[in-house]
């Protein structure tokens, strides 16, 4: 028998409409590309979300047309969230970092019709617009006095959006419309496309809103530090409007101070972003001296967090939480979030449970399994590789050749990971960065979390170099303080109590910096290329 209660679509407007109707005062402010803080009321984002949602159908912007943005956490990048979706199109958020040649392949690969791009983007595009097969037309996120030369006629949006009216009759249409999409970043092979629909976005986000997840409120204030095009900045954008929370959009500048001055003038509670940005922030406020007032909570992800990060915060009274997912998973998979009487614990007690990625959210389901296929205990021991599905997990890739899920519906994450009786879920992996040495796996992330600790130690990563008896073995690549100059002996001795012997690096590099990605994580396939052939010590 079917119920019987009314089908309404699950679309991303209706978060927008709650958001108005509740939360008309909350605020949006953001640091802009052209230097002052910028600062409205939901009610007033309403107003121009309508009129580029006017402008845009005046335009002839259909569904499922592709509207490209490559921008900054910005309210103009947070317009467009809603508008374009909202009229039944699809928002394809390109990140910038990945260099002109994979930036114009992904725009021309999802067919982008729209081109909107933040001024210090302009060169960008200015290079890549020769490769455009498909983008009719391109629009400044700017006025008129800070619109770019880029030699072709370029729109202006605070002109574009002013000729629509401040209302909008939002269309309705089937809750599985695409209504975003986000190219992977391509560290292995190149970069894929994932397309969000409408429903998963508001399940995901009814999700988010939970308390075992970010669990931010009404009077609570937010700024995602994680980019709009790193898959929705983890749909914070939705989620805010969802719960009624303050969004503070940082905008170009993502250095300790500049973060931390807007932390603390706009009052922020909680922050999301991956441990580069984490430790970036926590070395400013060190170096500084200047104490967190307000921030209470981060969300840390998209790469392990260590437990020198968990501690470092934890003496500023911030308590960092790790979660984890994918930009194939909308990105929400689980959440480390602890209870008051774990939370309560000695540090030493809960800090192991605290280095987890956490429970997953309701509607995900976690499976490990060997190489072989076979379903691996969920001991908090065995380790395999991590499969997922759920409402909000990739059925397929954008034009993909091959099928994307195993053949009884899973999808494979390419991580590894244990899974305790408990749910908690620990990487200790990518399977491609784990160490194979003489028959095991030694988990790179241990070692880069255990060299972590070390007080001279900025910055660790650890790859697998080639071994005539053992197959691989480690090699830790270190950045060391400003302020210290530890020795490759000092740091081989510091690791030997902290981890098991057959996961002591057989020899410690020191590098000015460590390569990162797209996405602010350390980039291992360029450390492998930089240490071909490294000789290990005999
Ligand atoms: P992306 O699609 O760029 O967000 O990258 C997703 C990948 O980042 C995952 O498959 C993991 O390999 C890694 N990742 C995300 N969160 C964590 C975490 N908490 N611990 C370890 N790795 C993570």
């Amino acid at each position: 028998m079917r119920g019987l209660m009314m089908d309404r679509p699950l679309l991303t407007t209706e978060i927008l409409k709650h958001a108005v109707r509740n939360f008309r005062h909350t605020e949006i402010v953001t640091r802009t590309v052209e230097g002052p803080i910028h600062r409205y009321t939901v009610a007033d984002s309403y107003k121009r979300i309508c009129q580029l949602a006017n402008a845009l159908t005046a335009m002839g912007v259909k569904r499922g047309d592709r509207v490209g943005v490559i921008g900054w956490n910005t309210y103009r990048q947070f317009e467009m969230y809603y508008a374009v979706g909202g009229i039944g199109a699809v928002l394809h958020t390109v990140n910038p970092r990945l260099g002109p040649d994979n930036a114009a392949f992904v725009i021309n690969h999802a067919e982008d019709d729209y081109l909107f791009f933040d001024t210090t983007f302009a060169p960008l595009v200015a290079a890549i617009r020769p490769q455009m097969k498909t983008v009719k037309a391109y629009f400044a996120l700017t006025d008129r006095a800070h619109a770019p030369d880029i030699g072709v006629d370029v729109h202006v949006y605070e002109n574009f959006i002013a000729e629509g009216a401040e209302s909008f009759e939002w269309p309705e249409f089937d809750e599985n419309t695409a209504v975003a999409m986000c190219y992977t970043s391509g560290t292995t092979g190149g970069p894929k496309g994932v397309l969000y629909s409408h429903r998963a976005i508001v399940i995901q986000t009814f999700a988010c809103g939970l308390p075992i997840a970010i669990g931010c409120k009404e009077g609570d204030a937010l700024l995602p530090i994680v980019p709009m095009f790193h898959v929705n900045a983890w749909n914070t954008p939705y989620t805010c409007m969802m719960v009624g929370v303050k969004q503070v959009f940082p905008g170009p500048k993502l250095d300790g101070e500049s973060l931390f001055e807007l932390l603390d003038s706009e009052k922020v509670d909680y922050s999301a972003g991956v441990p580069t940005v984490w430790l970036n922030l926590l070395q400013y406020v060190e170096r500084t001296g200047k104490e967190f007032r307000y921030l209470k909570k981060g969300l840390c992800g998209g790469a392990a967090l260590s437990e020198a990060l968990i501690k470092g915060y934890e003496r500023y009274g911030v308590e960092l939480q790790q979660g984890w997912g994918m930009t194939e998973m909308s990105p929400l998979g689980t959440v480390n979030s602890l209870p008051k009487s774990i939370l309560d614990k000695p540090q030493n007690e809960r800090l192991p449970l605290q280095l987890k990625a956490g429970r997953a959210m309701p509607f995900v389901d976690m499976r490990i399994v060997d190489d072989a296929g076979e379903v691996l205990p969920h001991d908090g021991v065995t380790d395999g590789r991590l499969q997922v599905r759920g409402p909000w997990i990739i059925g397929s890739y954008y034009k993909a050749e091959k099928p994307t899920l195993t053949i009884d519906g899973w999808f494979d994450t390419g991580d590894v990971a244990t899974i305790d009786p408990d749910g908690f879920m620990q990487i200790t992996d990518r399977a491609k960065d784990v160490i194979k040495t003489g028959g095991e796996w030694v988990s790179s992330i241990d070692i880069e979390n255990a060299a972590l600790m070390h007080p001279g130690v900025a910055n660790a990563a650890v790859i697998g170099v080639s071994h005539p008896k053992w197959q691989e073995r480690p090699l830790l690549i270190v950045v060391k303080r400003d302020d210290a100059d530890p020795s490759a002996e000092e740091i081989k001795e510091f690791l030997k109590p902290r981890l098991d012997k057959i996961a002591w690096p057989d020899a410690v590099e020191f590098v000015d910096e460590l390569p990162l990605g797209a996405t602010g994580k350390v980039l291992k396939t360029e450390l492998r290329k930089k240490f071909k052939g490294y000789a290990l010590p005999a």
